[in-house]
């Protein structure tokens, strides 16, 4: 029998609009399901079940009046980086575990306006710094593909719950991949638009040159769904691009006969677990039948992908956390001395360790003597980086590579050793430093844990890139699998 949580964003929605269901119906059924399964997941820091059953009931009476956009009534998730109004928001840190947002971000304001029901804030990486969900304050995220390993990282706990179909579809955010990796993990659809699609405006700043929010659902579709919606210009994100928003959902369908699809050689060298790449490979192959032409390139500088952004997204956040001071919100320590004894002890009890680390190396790599050698250096790297994108987008419509190294890795092993743990993004870093577009999409399992395939695009081909993976989730199943104990 199929249940409520074994259909997709849209076919919810097109649900509500038949009345098949009511939005109340939805929303109770996923709020149970959390109820149920959250305590083993950890997905969730924050279900605001008072709120979405009130905005169920209003989606409902939208809906009975025949009103309201396609999103109308359907229920999602933010990441716990989204300021939402009136709602806890902690971006996973001690720092913020006491900050109720007076304000909603761009991002959950549009979603709302839209009458997306939201169950609540999902649990992430502390400060969006890690990729395996366990530097989170709040403790780290099961895999539900296994609970021993990780969900990936950060948005985990979007991946998690939607993988765990506890919620449909949940909103995430990628400043080197953390909307990608833990999507590749949890077997998902994840999709980072393009630097200044979507505003940033209320998602808290962690490398404000390369944070960008995007999806996390179950198919290429859902996507289309949320990113039209989400995208486009915001006065109040000077980064935000002044351009029109096409539609997504119309171009889903367009054939691949002709498509020419970079194969990026750099992505294949060691480091990539074998089985995995057999399963990008035969990825490649089913694109080969629907008509795609493969081609070799290289981005020769992409090795140096991980240096420049571990020098440039310290840097970054050592200069946007700066705000954090115990003074006008956040933690504060108890009986401080003076001022000095106030600023020193709030950080260091509010940070967590991943978070402390990052400031000192941005510090570090921003002060006179140093600034030349690292952040400069590291900022030329970038734009070499940039470069070798858009000359391989001289010959090809998209570019086509695993998204991580390996599947899913087990909690705790990679803890200790931060450089092993920064190697995890080697392949999805590139696309942030160059502002690039990409998306994850299972392409199958080693073992019981999925893999991911990655698709690059040039600057605003987010349409390109949908109708790519909708032509491979048109011909696949693997998005369709749901983990063991939670179909
Ligand atoms: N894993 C990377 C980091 O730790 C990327 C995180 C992200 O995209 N937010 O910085």
């Amino acid at each position: 029998m199929t249940e409520l949580h074994h259909h997709t964003l849209a076919e919810l929605a097109a649900g509500l609009r038949a009345r098949r269901f009511s939005s109340v119906e939805l929303t109770k059924h996923f709020l149970e399901r959390i109820e149920r399964f959250n305590p083993d997941l950890n997905a969730f820091i924050t279900v605001t079940a008072e709120r979405a059953l009130e905005a169920a009931e209003a989606a409902d009476r939208q809906l009975a009046a025949g009103e309201g956009s396609p999103l109308l009534g359907v229920p999602i998730a933010h990441k716990d980086i989204f300021c939402t109004d009136g709602v806890l928001t902690t971006c996973a840190s001690r720092m913020l575990s006491n900050f109720v947002s007076p304000y909603d971000a761009t991002v959950v304001e549009r979603l709302s306006q839209a009458g997306a029901v939201s169950l609540g804030k999902t649990n992430m990486d502390e400060f969006a710094m890690g990729s395996s969900n366990e530097t989170s304050w709040y403790g780290p995220v099961k895999n539900p593909w296994d609970p021993t390993k990780v969900p990936g990282g950060s948005s985990g706990g979007s991946a998690a719950a939607v993988a765990a179909r506890v919620v449909p579809a949940a909103t995430g955010t990628d400043t080197g991949g953390s909307i990608r990796q833990p999507a590749a993990l949890t077997g998902l659809t994840g999709l980072k638009p393009t630097y200044g699609r979507v505003s940033r405006y209320g998602m808290i700043a962690f490398a404000s040159s390369l944070d960008q929010a995007g999806t996390l659902t179950q198919t290429a579709e859902d996507a289309a769904l949320l990113l039209s919606v989400m995208a486009g210009f915001d006065p109040r994100d000077s980064t935000s691009v002044e351009a029109p928003v096409p539609d997504y959902l119309a171009a889903l369908d367009q054939p691949l006969q002709g498509l020419k699809i970079g194969v990026v050689k750099e992505f294949f060298d060691e480091g990539l677990d074998e089985q995995s790449a057999a399963l990008v490979r035969e990825a490649l192959k089913q694109y080969e039948k629907l008509g795609a032409r493969l081609i070799e390139v290289s981005l020769p500088n992409l090795p140096l992908s991980v240096p420049a952004y571990y020098v440039v997204a310290p840097a970054e956040c050592s200069s946007n956390l700066a705000r954090f001071d115990g003074v006008r919100f956040g933690y504060r320590c108890e009986n401080p001395v003076d001022l000095l004894d106030m600023y020193t002890r709030s950080r260091g009890e509010g940070f967590g360790p991943e978070v402390k680390r990052r400031i000192m190396t941005g510090t570090y790599v921003l002060s006179a003597g140093y600034y030349d050698a690292y952040y400069l250096k590291a900022q030329k790297v970038r734009r070499l980086i940039a470069d070798d994108f858009a000359k391989a987008f001289t010959e090809v419509d998209v570019l086509m590579g695993p998204t991580t190294p390996a599947p899913a890795f087990d909690i705790g092993a990679q803890g200790d050793d931060p450089i092993k743990m920064y190697l995890n993004d080697i392949y999805t870093i590139g696309a942030n430093l160059a502002g690039l577009p990409a998306m994850s999409i299972p392409c199958g399992f080693v073992g019981h844990l999925p893999v991911g395939l990655q698709i690059i695009g040039p600057h605003f081909a987010e349409a390109k890139l949908l109708n790519v993976a909708h032509g491979y989730q048109r011909e696949t199943d693997w998005h369709k699998r749901i983990p063991r104990g939670y179909e």
